[in-house]
C-alpha cells in the first residue's frame, strides 16, 4: 500500500492533472492512497479574498469569481460533456457557500481565524472532487473520502495540531472497510474533535499524506511535485543545485525547517517513527530518481544541503535586569509561545544580559507588541529596554549529519560569506550540530547561496563574474582572449569566466547569465547610454559573488571609482596606471580598502604590458628580500621608437607608426615626455616598499620645451615635425659613439631619474629588440646578478593577456 500526494504545482491546469492520472493509472495494481492540493495558485486567492472581505473592499468578490473559473475551466478540460452537468452543479452550489461565507465577512468587516480556515478549506475540497470525478470518468477504480472524517485536530485554526490516536484509528477503519482501488483524499483540511473545520498550515498536504501514511503503515510516502527531489539548495535561486539521491529524515527534517519548501517540515515525523521511507518524484519529469529520504546511511557527505529562510526578523531584548532577575527568558519565551509565534532561531548572541532570537518577518510587529507588554514594568523601571527589532533579515543554513565530525565547515562558511562581503549579523548552531545558520541580509541571499554551494558542492568550479569598462584595443583583445579560453578555464582550472557587463564610453550592456561573447559588438553597440556610475551601481545590483571590476581605459574619472568597487567587495584589476601613480595617499589608501573588504586590487599591466614584472616583485618582498636598486627600459614605445629612429626616416613618422601599432598611450606625448615611464618606477618604487611622490622624479627629458607645451595631440607631432633637426642630432651622436639610445628608468637609495642613455655595446639593455621591456632588480638577495624580468612589454595582445592572467590570480585567490 502507498500514500501518493500530488502538490499544487502539480494539479494546477488540466493538462497537468492528466498527467497525475497517468502516473496512478501506471501504479494501479496496487491499492493507493492519492492526497491532492488545491489547483495551484488557489489557497492564495482565499485567502487574499478573505482578507479584502474582512476589510470591507468589495474587489473580494472579482477573486471569488476567478476562483470559481478556475474550477469550472478545469472540469470542462477534464470531463466529458456529457458527464459534466451534475458535477458543474456541485461545484456551483459549493462555490455558492464560498460566497455567502465571504459574503459573511465583508458585511461583519472582520474575519475569525475560524472562518477563514473554512473558506481557506474549499481549495482542496474542491479540487479532491473533481480529480476523483476525472479518475472515474477515465475508468479507474477510484472514491472520494474526505479527510475531515479521518484526521482530527485541536483547534488552533491556521496550524491545527493533529490528534495522532485518533487519526489513526479512524484511517485504519477506513481502510478496512473500503473497497476501492485508488482512494482520493484532499490534503491540508481536517476538522476538530468539536466538528469544525480546520487547516494544518500552509503546505500541509504533505502532512496530511504523512498521518495517513503512518496510520496504514504504507511501504512508502511519495511526494510529487514540480521538481525532481529534495535539492543540495533551492534549485529556482541556485542554477548549479543537483538533486540529492539519498538523506536522512533528520536531514531532510533540518532543510525543510530552514526553508526548503519542498516538504513541509511536520511531515517528517509520523512517518520516521514507522520507518516508511519518503520519495520526493516530479510530476513532469516522471523518470528521474527523485530523492530517497530514509533512516541515515553514512556515506561520507558532510554538508548534504544548505537552506535559507527568505525573510525573518531578528528580537533582541537586553538591559542591566536581564541579570540576575530569573526567569526572564521563560516568560519572554512563553508569551510568544502563547501567541503561537515559532522562534525559527536561538542565537549566539545570546547572552546573560541579552536574548537574541529569529521569528518570521510577518510576526515580528505582534511578537514586538506582546514582548513590550510582557515587560512592560521592567521597561518602565529602566532594567530592560524596549525589545530591539530588526527586519529585513534572512537565515542561511548549512545541514548535515555528518557535519559535527568535521573541523573547520564553519569557518569555511563564514570564510565563504565574509569573502564575497556578505555581512554576518547574528549565528546559531543547532544543538545536534546537524546544521550551522547564519543571519544575512535579505538581498544578499542568492549570492550567498551560490558562493556556498560553489564552496561546498561543485567540484570547485569557480565562477567569476566580470564588468569590463573600455572595449578599445586592450578591452576588445581581452574579450576575445576570454572568449577562446572559456572552456580550457572551464575544464582544467575550474574556473567559469563570464562577462556581466560591458561598457566603452559611449554606451554599456549588462546580461545577468553572462554576454554573449560571440556577438558582445552587436550588444554593446545597441546597449543603453554608457555612465560609469551607473555602471557601478549596476554591478552592486547584481550582487554576484567573485564580481570583479576591469578598467582598460586610461580615464582618471574612472580609477576614481576603484575605492567604490574595493568597498564593495568587487575586485579590480586595471591597466590604467592612473591610480597608482598619482597621490600617495591615494594609492596607499587602495591598497588598505583591498585588504579591509577582501577584495583583490591588481594593475601587472601598468609595467611592462604582460610581463610578470610586479608580482615577481611581491614575491621577493613576501618572502623577505629587500630591493635595493631597479634599472630597466619600461617603456615599449619609446624603444619602438629608438630602435626605429634613423636618418632614413623623420621622427614625427616613427611615433605615427608606434601610435598606429598600438605601442602608445592614447596621447603619444605621455609616453614621449617621460612621464609614463616615470609613473611606471614610481609604481615600482611604491611596490618595493618606498614612499613616494612623482614629483620626486628626476627627469631629463630629450623633447624640446615647445613639444612639452603642446596642449593636443595634432600640435605635438607638428612640433616634432619643426623639431626634427634636433632629433637627427641625437642620433648621430650616439650612433658616432657605437651606442644606442635607451629610455632607461633607475631607483637607488629612495631616488628615482628617468631619460634618454647612449648605452654601450656589451651592456644589458644594448640589445633590447622593438617594443621589449627589461628590468633589472637588485636586491639584498641578487646583488651582483640581478634578477632580471625581459620581453615584448607593449601591444594590445600581451597586455591584454596580462590582464587576464590578474583575472586567473583572483581565481585562484
Ligand atoms: P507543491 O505545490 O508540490 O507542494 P511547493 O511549491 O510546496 O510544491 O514545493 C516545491 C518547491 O520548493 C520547488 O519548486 C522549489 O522552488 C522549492 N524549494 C525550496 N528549496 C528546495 C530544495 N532544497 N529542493 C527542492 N525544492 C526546493
Ligand atoms: N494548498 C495549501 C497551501 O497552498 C496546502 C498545500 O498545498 O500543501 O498551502
Ligand atoms: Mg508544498
Amino acid at each position: 500500500m502507498k500514500v501518493l500526494k500530488f502538490g499544487g504545482t502539480s494539479v494546477a491546469h488540466a493538462d497537468q492533472i492528466k498527467q497525475v492520472k497517468d502516473i496512478i493509472a501506471d501504479q494501479a495494481s496496487e491499492r493507493i492512497f492519492v492526497v491532492v492540493s488545491a489547483l495551484g495558485g488557489i489557497t492564495d486567492l482565499l485567502i487574499k479574498a478573505a482578507e479584502l472581505a474582512a476589510s470591507r473592499d468589495a474587489g473580494y468578490s472579482d477573486i471569488a469569481r476567478e476562483v470559481e473559473k478556475r474550477h469550472i475551466e478545469t472540469i470542462k478540460k477534464l470531463i466529458p460533456v456529457t458527464k459534466q452537468s451534475g458535477i458543474l452543479s456541485k461545484v456551483k452550489a459549493e462555490l455558492n457557500t464560498l460566497d455567502t461565507l465571504l459574503e459573511g465577512a465583508f458585511l461583519i468587516g472582520e474575519i475569525t481565524p475560524r472562518l477563514l480556515d473554512r473558506i481557506v478549506s474549499y481549495g482542496e475540497l474542491l479540487s479532491s472532487f473533481i480529480i476523483s470525478q476525472f479518475f472515474v470518468s477515465e475508468g479507474l477504480d477510484a472514491a472520494l473520502k474526505d479527510s475531515r472524517e479521518l484526521i482530527i485536530t485541536d483547534e488552533s485554526y491556521g496550524k491545527a495540531v493533529v490528534n495522532i490516536d485518533v487519526s489513526n484509528s479512524n484511517c485504519q477503519e477506513y481502510f478496512k472497510k473500503a473497497k476501492e482501488a485508488i482512494t482520493i483524499l484532499p490534503g491540508f483540511v481536517a476538522s476538530s474533535s468539536e466538528g469544525n473545520a480546520t487547516t494544518l498550515g500552509r503546505g500541509g498536504s504533505d502532512y496530511t499524506a504523512a498521518v495517513i501514511a503512518g496510520a496504514l503503515n504504507a511501504q512508502v510516502l511519495e511526494i510529487w511535485t514540480d521538481v525532481s527531489g529534495m535539492y543540495t539548495a533551492n534549485p529556482k535561486l541556485v542554477k548549479q543545485a543537483k538533486a540529492i539521491t539519498h538523506i536522512s529524515y533528520e536531514e531532510a527534517m533540518e532543510l525543510s525547517h530552514f526553508g526548503a519548501k519542498v516538504l513541509y517540515p511536520p511531515t517528517i515525523q509520523p512517518v520516521l517513527d514507522k520507518g516508511i521511507p519518503i520519495l520526493i518524484k516530479n510530476t513532469f519529469k516522471d523518470t528521474d530518481p527523485g530523492t530517497r529520504i530514509e533512516l541515515n546511511k553514512e556515506d561520507g557527505h558532510t554538508v548534504r544541503g544548505i537552506s535559507h529562510v527568505p525573510s525573518i526578523a531578528l528580537l533582541t531584548l537586553e538591559g542591566p535586569g536581564m541579570i540576575g532577575i530569573p526567569g526572564i527568558s521563560k516568560r519572554f519565551f512563553e508569551v510568544l509561545s502563547l501567541a503561537q509565534i515559532s522562534v525559527v532561531l536561538i542565537t549566539q548572541a545570546s547572552s546573560e544580559h541579552s536574548i537574541c532570537i529569529g521569528v518570521a518577518d510577518e510576526d515580528a510587529a505582534l511578537a514586538e507588541k506582546l514582548v513590550n507588554e510582557a515587560f512592560e514594568y521592567e521597561i518602565a523601571a529602566s532594567k530592560i529596554k524596549p525589545v530591539i527589532v530588526e527586519e529585513d533579515l534572512a537565515i542561511i543554513a548549512l545541514v548535515g549529519d555528518q557535519m559535527k565530525s568535521h573541523q573547520g565547515l564553519s569557518g569555511k562558511m563564514f570564510s565563504t560569506l565574509g569573502k564575497n562581503n556578505v555581512n554576518i549579523r547574528a549565528i546559531a548552531q543547532g544543538a545536534s550540530e546537524r546544521n550551522i545558520s547564519a543571519v544575512i541580509r535579505k538581498e544578499d541571499v542568492k549570492k550567498a547561496l551560490n558562493s556556498l554551494h560553489e564552496e561546498f558542492f561543485e567540484e570547485n568550479i569557480k565562477q567569476l563574474n566580470l564588468f569590463v569598462m573600455g572595449v578599445g584595443n586592450v578591452g576588445s583583445k581581452l574579450i576575445r582572449q576570454i572568449e577562446q579560453q572559456q572552456q580550457y578555464l572551464k575544464k582544467n582550472l575550474k574556473l567559469n569566466v563570464r562577462v556581466i557587463g560591458i561598457s566603452n564610453s559611449r554606451t554599456m550592456c549588462f546580461d545577468e547569465e553572462g554576454v554573449p561573447l560571440k556577438k558582445w559588438e552587436e550588444l554593446l553597440a545597441n546597449g543603453q547610454k554608457a555612465d560609469a556610475v551607473e555602471f557601478f551601481n549596476k554591478a552592486l545590483e547584481f550582487n554576484f559573488r567573485n564580481s570583479i571590476f576591469i578598467d582598460n581605459t586610461a580615464s582618471a574619472d574612472v580609477a576614481d571609482i576603484y575605492e567604490n568597487y574595493l568597498e564593495n567587495s568587487i575586485a579590480v584589476v586595471t591597466c590604467n596606471k592612473i591610480a597608482c601613480s598619482s597621490d600617495l595617499d591615494k594609492y596607499l589608501r587602495l591598497k588598505e580598502v583591498s585588504r579591509e573588504y577582501n577584495a583583490p586590487f591588481l594593475f601587472e599591466t601598468n609595467v611592462g604590458a604582460g610581463l610578470p614584472i610586479i608580482d615577481t616583485l611581491k614575491h621577493l618582498i613576501a618572502s623577505g628580500d629587500k630591493v635595493r636598486k631597479i634599472q630597466a627600459v619600461l617603456s615599449g614605445s619609446l624603444n619602438f621608437v629608438f630602435n626605429n629612429f634613423d636618418s632614413d626616416n623623420t621622427f614625427s613618422e616613427i611615433v605615427k607608426r608606434a601610435q598606429e601599432e598600438g605601442y602608445t598611450e592614447p596621447d603619444p606625448k605621455i609616453d614621449l615626455s617621460g612621464i609614463d615611464v616615470m609613473r611606471k618606477i614610481l609604481i615600482l618604487a611604491r611596490e618595493s616598499g618606498y614612499s613616494i611622490d612623482i614629483e620626486d622624479i628626476k627627469n631629463q627629458s630629450f623633447l624640446p620645451e615647445e613639444s612639452l607645451n603642446t596642449k593636443n595631440i595634432e600640435a605635438f607631432y607638428a612640433s616634432l615635425e619643426r623639431n626634427e633637426k634636433s632629433f637627427q642630432e641625437i642620433y648621430t651622436r650616439a650612433e658616432k659613439d657605437g651606442c644606442k639610445l635607451k629610455y632607461v628608468a633607475q631607483f637607488e637609495d629612495g631616488e628615482a631619474s628617468v631619460g634618454l642613455q647612449q648605452i654601450p655595446e656589451g651592456h644589458d639593455f644594448y640589445k633590447l629588440e622593438g617594443s621589449d621591456n627589461i628590468v633589472l632588480f637588485f636586491t639584498d638577495r641578487y646583488t651582483e646578478q640581478p634578477l632580471v624580468v625581459k620581453g615584448a612589454g607593449a601591444g594590445a595582445d600581451v597586455t591584454a593577456s596580462g590582464i587576464f592572467a590578474d583575472i586567473i590570480r583572483i581565481g585562484n585567490f
